[in-house]
């Protein structure tokens, strides 16, 4: 029976691009898709696409059907599609694997996954561990100042039996002949397809062992409880994320380990108040010191110190004390500041003598400063 013309099938020209030749079996996939067009030629058609574009899609195939016509194929026509059997279901793959639903179309219609051998799954699938998130609780003082903590940490190590290989004495997995991939063939009513997977006895190694560790059952890991002593660099705030590279769980078929991420809860301080690098104290002083000024002393981060209050202070005045704030995590020479914001006690237990000495004040005009005379104007 006489075959008809490829380029024809396909509806393209000779000279045809391969963007050309993809575009159009795209287009004509998915109108005789039978599950789609329910006429009954559909089928039919449907195979001589796929057929086609096994041949027109690859390069080197068509070069052969141009030269050669379909005389090329007959050996292997008998395989499914023509041209189809060695290799020519990646020329299918060019064509799915940026159209999905195409691809969807024809795993639906197939009854089988393709797998088009997606980059990121190659052979030996060397992985990163995953990544761990660790909260802990320091006190003020811990934040403030740095400090040492040891951590009780479970997660997958590598296996210390077999050094983290899986077993002893590595061979080539049988089931895949080292390939890494199993390919499985699919009768369907269109012919065999071919499907490739990742072999289920090495993981995609493609290696395998005549003895496999008792320990970790092949995968080079095991659950462990580990202790891991991080220090915690002086600044640190609720906020601050820290990473520890290459300390979390195992990689996989000897990929990196994941990173250890630290979060941190600081507990308040009774007295100092943190803004970011800076440190806000709220310090009372007394009546007598805010009206005549004095010396009081003030506990900082660094131990304590006297502060000069000039006379008239008032309640909310805020004083700037240099570099007594935090230290940066991330740059230990650079400090934050401390603001002192003074807070005028007004005395609630007083003695005869010393309500005798505060009336006599009061008959003096305590009421010639701007704040009254302002205040006045709108009564
Ligand atoms: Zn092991
Ligand atoms: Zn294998």
């Amino acid at each position: 029976m006489a075959k008809k013309d490829y380029y024809e099938i396909l509806g393209v020209s000779k000279d045809a691009t391969q963007a050309e030749i993809k575009s159009a079996f795209r287009k004509l996939a998915k109108k005789y898709h039978p599950d789609l067009n329910k006429t009954p030629e559909a089928e039919a058609k449907f195979k001589e696409i796929g057929e086609a574009y096994a041949v027109l899609g690859d390069e080197q195939k068509r070069k052969q059907y141009d030269q050669f016509g379909h005389e090329a194929y007959t050996n292997s026509s008998n395989q499914g599609f023509g041209g189809f059997g060695n290799g020519g279901f990646s020329s299918w793959s060019s064509a799915f694997d940026d159209d999905l639903d195409l691809g969807s179309i024809f795993s639906d219609l197939f009854g089988v996954s393709f797998d088009f051998g997606d980059k990121s799954r190659s052979r030996s699938r060397k992985a990163k561990g995953e990544d761990l998130l660790i909260k802990i609780d320091l006190t003020f003082e811990e934040a403030v100042f740095g400090c040492q903590k040891e951590l009780k940490v479970t997660m997958d190590d590598k296996c210390d039996e077999c050094g983290g290989v899986g077993g002893y004495e590595q061979t080539t997995c049988q089931t895949c002949q080292g390939r890494g991939r199993v390919v499985t063939n699919q009768n369907t009513i269109f012919g065999t397809f071919q499907s490739q997977r990742e072999c289920p006895d090495c993981n995609g190694t493609g290696q395998s062992f005549k003895r496999i560790c008792s320990k970790c059952h092949g995968t080079g890991h095991v659950n462990k409880s580990k202790n891991i002593d991080v220090d915690i660099p002086a600044g640190v705030d609720n906020e601050t994320r820290l990473r520890i590279s290459g300390k979390g769980p195992a990689g996989k078929n000897g990929g990196p380990n994941g990173d250890i991420y630290l979060e941190f809860r600081v507990k308040e301080h009774p007295l100092f108040k943190r803004d970011n690098l800076d440190i806000y104290l709220e310090v009372p002083i007394d009546i007598a010191t805010a009206i005549l000024g004095g010396e009081i002393e003030i506990p900082t981060l660094y131990g304590n110190l006297f502060l000069e209050i000039k006379p008239g202070t008032q309640s909310g005045e805020k004083q700037r004390i240099r570099n007594k704030g935090i230290s940066d995590p991330n740059n230990q020479s650079s400090k934050g500041d401390m603001y002192i914001i003074i807070n005028v006690i007004t005395p609630t237990k007083l003695d005869r003598n010393q309500k005798d000495l505060i009336k006599e004040l009061s008959l003096t005009d305590l009421k010639n400063e701007s704040e009254f005379k302002n205040f006045k104007k709108y009564l």
